[in-house]
């Protein structure tokens, strides 16, 4: 059954492909994903019980180059879920013009449910499952919700046993094994980056502005605190447990220090912080300026989007607003900066890992900024300047340049 992401992403590339004058034929085969594997994990727990997981590979699209994106560990986590991010990934790399393709996967386990070295077997199952279909030339996978550098390190050792030594088959790996700087930083500091650039445009200061942030994890981190660097006040910072609210702002630094020593496994209700508790959506629907959902999917949808009082939205997470609630958004007039091109930011720090681990090189953590900076420089101005010239909204001006490119590179190759 498909995933109800699914209708929204359909809504985005049908709004694409009639832009773009793209026939019925070529529309499904740049929908239709090109590989997709289920297989059983069974793993033998702790406590002797045998539970059987499920794991996902969903290959979407190579016509840029190889396969790449995310592994989530997520007890939700499904062939469908997979199906429509793996997509999503496609449209990402291509805006942000990386010789890069789509894919998506992951288990459905709660990864916090596991003990470290059941996790670790359970990786590395999924790993001889799927050690046919990635590699460096084919697919690389990265970490996304509920996997981390240390699942990339496993992933990494279990390829790397029956194949050689290959530290380009997975990236976000640790530094000490070929990670490159800024990796873990590059997809919260992307997304502060276009919400400054944003703010700039739509007359926000961004010093002083009313922030609020879903989602405290690996994006929502790094970029509350690049956000917060730049002078904004964080004013509300929700998780699936609680939203944390200060008016004066919340102490962003040290509730980074108190996660990070906690190797990110404190829930924002046990943070040693002034701050008031606030039920699960008050996080979304405060009187902020600026709102970014960086936890996960559909979040802000028909139901509550006449609550929403930012004037600006940015999407941290993948698909955290429908397209029914980005229309109605549209209506109202609050631009929406779509995750395909406000997230970019860790896909493109991977491919930089990529790149050093085919060279055998290490790039300075300047280096890696710097192209950061610049790829999304450029993605920006694409998609200011397609939106410009035939007044589209943001989300409809990225889906346009990125499935023109891909379209071309289909045409181009031939199948
Ligand atoms: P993470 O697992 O590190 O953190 C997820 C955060 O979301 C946690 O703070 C958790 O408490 C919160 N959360 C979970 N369920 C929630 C709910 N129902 N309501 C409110 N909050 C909830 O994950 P992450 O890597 O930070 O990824 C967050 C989002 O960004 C995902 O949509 C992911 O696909 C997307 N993304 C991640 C990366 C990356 O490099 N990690 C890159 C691009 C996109």
């Amino acid at each position: 059954m498909a995933h109800p992401m699914n209708g929204t992403l359909n809504c985005y590339l049908a709004e694409a492909f009639e832009f773009l004058g793209i026939d019925a034929e070529q529309a499904f085969l740049l929908s239709l994903p090109n590989r997709e594997v289920r297989c059983e994990l069974p793993l033998r727990r702790h406590d002797g019980t045998l539970r059987v997981f499920q794991g996902y590979r969903v290959q979407h699209n190579r016509s840029r180059g190889p396969f790449k994106g995310g592994l989530r560990f997520h007890p939700e986590m499904d062939l469908a879920h997979a199906q429509v991010l793996a997509s999503l990934m496609t449209w990402k790399t291509a805006l942000a013009d990386l010789p890069l393709g789509g894919a998506k996967g992951g288990i459905n386990c709660d990864p916090h449910d596991l003990t470290l070295t059941e996790r670790e077997a359970l990786t590395k199952k999924f790993v001889r499952q799927i050690a046919c279909l990635i590699g460096p030339d084919t697919d690389i996978p990265a970490p996304d919700i509920g996997t981390d550098e240390r699942v990339m390190a496993w992933i990494y050792d279990a390829y790397s046993g029956d194949f050689g030594d290959e530290p380009a088959v997975v990236t976000g790996k640790p530094l000490e094994l070929g990670g490159s700087p800024g990796r873990a930083q590059a997809t919260g500091r992307g997304v502060a980056r276009l919400t400054e650039w944003a703010a700039q445009r739509h007359g926000i200061d961004l010093a002083g502005a009313r922030v609020a942030v879903q989602g405290f994890g690996n994006v929502g981190r790094y970029l509350c605190e690049s956000l917060a660097r730049q002078g904004a006040r964080i004013v509300a910072i929700g998780s699936s447990g609680t939203t944390l609210y200060n008016g004066d702002g919340l102490p962003v630094s040290r509730m980074l220090e108190q996660a990070e020593a906690a190797e990110n496994h404190l829930a924002l209700t046990d943070m040693d912080v002034r701050a008031e508790q606030l039920g699960v959506d008050a996080v979304l629907t405060g009187d902020v300026d600026i709102l970014l959902p960086a936890a996960v999917e559909c979040v802000i949808t028909e139901q509550n989007v006449a609550d929403i009082r930012a004037r600006l939205v940015v999407e941290g997470a993948n698909m955290p607003v429908t397209a029914e609630a980005d229309r109605l958004l549209r209506e109202r007039d609050i631009p929406v900066v779509p995750d395909i091109l406000a997230n970019a930011g860790g896909v493109i720090v991977s491919y930089f890992e990529w790149v050093q681990n085919r060279q055998r090189m290490s790039w300075s953590e300047k280096q890696v900024s710097d192209g950061l900076d610049r790829h999304l420089a450029r993605a920006w101005k694409a998609v200011s300047r397609c939106g410009a010239e035939a007044d589209l909204s943001y989300r409809q001006a990225a889906y346009a340049v990125a499935v023109q490119r891909v379209d071309r590179a289909m045409r181009l190759r031939g199948f």
